[in-house]
């Protein structure tokens, strides 16, 4: 099961998947698909 995440922008909620794009470089965006809100490099614990 894919943890959620809250947007903190509108606060909805997304699967982690949907809305974390891994970069080569190893940072993680974080872009949301209900307002577009991004924002790199997020703390996260996937690994
Ligand atoms: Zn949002």
């Amino acid at each position: 099961m894919m943890p959620m995440v809250h947007c903190p922008k509108c606060n909805k909620e997304e699967a982690l998947d949907k809305v974390l794009t891994a970069q080569s470089n190893q940072n993680v965006i974080f872009k949301c698909p209900h307002c577009t809100y991004t924002k790199r490099q997020i703390h996260t614990s996937k690994g």
